[in-house]
């Protein structure tokens, strides 16, 4: 029997930015991590154990209510497709480095 999961994400759209709101043809959505990278430095396997698992609730759509459960090998190695590729490599990628300087 698996552990309840430590971090439950919720799923979004894939056609916008979530930061920025950009969208259409020419806006290129990426995958960005749900949690920043530094948070599996603290939440290792010992100290959170080894089975590890994510969930993810579908909220809209036909499969609206629909929860998908996964392992995963570390506590924040989920990503989202859900920022534009200007958001994710800029601010976005400044900000995440700022918690662990
Ligand atoms: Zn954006």
């Amino acid at each position: 029997m698996r552990a309840a999961p430590l971090l439950v994400c919720p799923a979004v759209g894939n056609t916008s930015c979530i930061f920025c709101g950009a969208t259409g043809a020419t806006v290129k959505i990426t995958r960005e991590h749900t949690f920043s990278d530094w948070i599996n430095e603290v939440l290792t396997a010992e100290v959170v154990g080894l089975n590890i698992t994510c969930r993810r609730s579908i909220m809209h759509g036909p499969q609206t209510g629909t929860v998908n459960t996964w392992p995963a090998k570390e506590v924040a190695g989920h990503k989202l497709r859900a920022v534009c590729e200007p958001c994710n490599g800029g601010w976005r990628s400044l900000a995440a480095r700022l918690p662990s300087q």
